[in-house]
């Protein structure tokens, strides 16, 4: 059972014609357990209080459960948002109400304080998110939050690592939620954590098998796909042959719904929401990677392929990184460059095969300019690039060449 979402224009992002040449997400590689020279960054997950479930959107309907978010209150929500974002906040039967940001991705706290202000729902939590990896000003946002007793929800998805103001992000807020996906070579994770708040009531159990086998197999197919761990795929390669041969029989037994519903929508980057997922445990392989995989690599090696990105693109006409400088407590989600004639520049990318992400290219429907002009212009104009660990020297090479080539006048 998921939550029906609103009917969406299909999307500019055409399909690129061949197999990419660089993963756009992390890739497990031998590589991924080694540690890395310099400087830590917390994580989300040194809070108190954690709970490892499937998804970022399910910590987050998790997390406004705990809240006792109800029929009758209203969420406030970044009109610069992902899809993803809402649906938990209409499983609890809330109002979603969306704020402004400004041209920096930063919370517009006057434009919240009059939503506040607007009479209607009452407004009990705020969500902000630290769009990219750089962190809002939570000194700020708690003293409000406080002032006016609403809870405040921190949305690191793109945050796993970092501090602000010498604290770790996620510990300013009520709850924080994360997207273990989006920085670790996994196929599923997310999690609820709390520096505030126990987290008792969220009891969780396991998917089961089926589930606990598809992330394993899907972890290891994507990594093999791009090259990464021969010797595992030699090893494997006739198991997988013969994994094949069954998961086509049992396909063929099934009905298609079945089979997909082993793993939520969220691991196959849509926007869907299955509340059938809020009671489940993350699998035991995304909970040993969480506790292998190197940190000091993640954060090491996202800051250098952020600032190589940085210098290789600094002073080209017609685009400029969104944020001018990468902060010290930063371990960034992508590369977010702000472009111009960002829809020509966009469909040359796709068709040389380069990595692309559009955050929030698709807006909820409702949330034009006339609310929030600087969103729009952010879900049109900013290109973000892939910087994660899992990049090997030539990919990225040939990604840096290839976008100083195509974003040249
Ligand atoms: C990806 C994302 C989420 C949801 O995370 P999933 O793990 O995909 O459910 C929430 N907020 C933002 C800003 C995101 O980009």
């Amino acid at each position: 059972m998921s939550l029906p979402l609103p009917a969406v224009p299909a999307s500019p992002s055409a399909p690129v014609p061949q197999r990419p040449r660089v993963p756009l997400v992390p890739v497990l590689s031998g590589a991924s357990f080694r540690a890395a020279a310099g400087r830590r960054l917390p994580s989300v997950l040194d809070a108190p209080h954690v709970r490892l479930v499937t998804s970022g959107r399910i910590a987050l309907a998790l997390a406004l459960r705990e809240l006792g978010v109800g029929k009758g209150d209203c969420v406030l929500l970044p009109a610069y948002h992902s899809m993803s974002m809402v649906p938990p906040v209409l499983w609890r039967e809330a109002a979603p109400r969306f704020y402004r940001v400004d041209a920096h991705a930063r919370v517009d706290l006057d434009d919240v304080a009059a939503l506040c202000d607007a009479g209607g729902a009452r407004v009990k939590v705020l969500v902000a998110t630290h769009y990219f990896g750089f962190p809002q000003d939570l000194a700020a946002l708690r003293a409000f939050c406080d002032a006016r007793g609403i809870a405040l929800v921190e949305d690191c998805a793109h945050a796993f690592f970092g501090e602000a103001a010498g604290k770790p992000l996620g510990s300013h807020g009520d709850y924080a939620i994360a997207s273990s996906m989006k920085f670790f070579p996994m196929y599923e994770g997310g999690a609820l954590v709390s520096a505030r708040h126990p987290l008792d009531r969220v009891a969780l159990r396991s998917a089961g098998k089926g589930f606990e086998a598809k992330v394993v197999l899907n972890t290891l197919e994507h990594s093999f796909r791009y090259g990464r761990l021969p010797a595992i795929r030699m090893l494997l390669a006739l198991p997988m042959r013969a994994k094949d041969a069954l998961w086509g029989r049992i396909k063929a037994r099934r009905p298609a719904t079945a089979a997909a519903a082993l793993a939520p929508g969220s691991s196959d980057s849509d926007y869907s929401f299955d509340p059938g997922w809020l009671d489940k445990r993350s699998s035991l392989f995304a909970r040993l990677l969480l506790a292998r995989v190197s940190s000091s690599r993640i954060v090491a090696l996202r800051r250098r392929n952020y600032q190589r990105l940085q210098q290789a693109l600094a002073g080209l006409p017609g685009c400029r990184p969104l944020h001018a400088a990468l902060p010290d407590g930063v371990c960034p989600w992508l590369f977010p460059l702000l472009v111009d004639d960002a829809e020509s520049a966009f469909a040359r990318i796709r068709q040389r095969g380069l990595p692309v992400v559009r955050f929030a290219e698709t807006l909820w429907p409702g949330e034009d300019a006339d609310r929030c002009p600087d969103s729009v212009y952010l879900s049109r104009h900013v290109l973000a690039f892939p910087c994660h660990q899992e990049l090997s020297e030539q990919e990225f090479a040939w990604m840096r060449a290839g976008l100083l080539e195509v974003l040249t006048p």
